[in-house]
């Protein structure tokens, strides 16, 4: 499959609510986001990780100048968040910066926007 296809089924994929990455088949590098080939060892052959969506902040930082359509959200949480079975992604967070602390647990939601689905995190066990 090409980099087009693989970014479409995992869109499909967080339509259904389903956070999937895949795992290389000779390193064992996870990674969230699709990609034809293994940005550790360069092979293309992968199996696929279902993720539970709870994972562990690294770091994360506030933004204040957001796009205009984002203006009603502002100031947004970016975090970047290792998942529990391996993998890091960054993704906006819901939560205020006082909830947030490098090495806290959270979980993914999926939040719909305009007919979308948008990744977010938010405090594991919080609202
Ligand atoms: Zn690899």
């Amino acid at each position: 499959m090409n980099d087009k296809s693989l970014i479409q089924e995992f869109k499909e994929n967080l339509k259904k609510r389903k956070l999937i990455g895949t795992k290389c088949r000779t390193c064992g590098s996870i990674g969230v986001y699709p990609n034809s080939q293994c940005r550790k060892c360069g092979n293309a052959s992968f199996e696929k990780v279902k993720f539970s969506g709870k994972g562990t902040l690294i770091t994360y930082t506030i933004l204040h100048a957001v796009p205009l359509r984002f203006k009603e959200n502002a100031p947004l949480v970016i975090g970047l968040v290792e998942l529990e079975e391996g993998g890091r992604i960054s993704a906006q967070l819901n939560a205020s910066q006082d909830e947030l602390s490098v090495g806290k647990k959270l979980e993914a939601i999926f939040q719909e926007i305009d007919g979308r689905i948008l990744l977010k995190f938010k405090p594991l066990g919080g609202i």
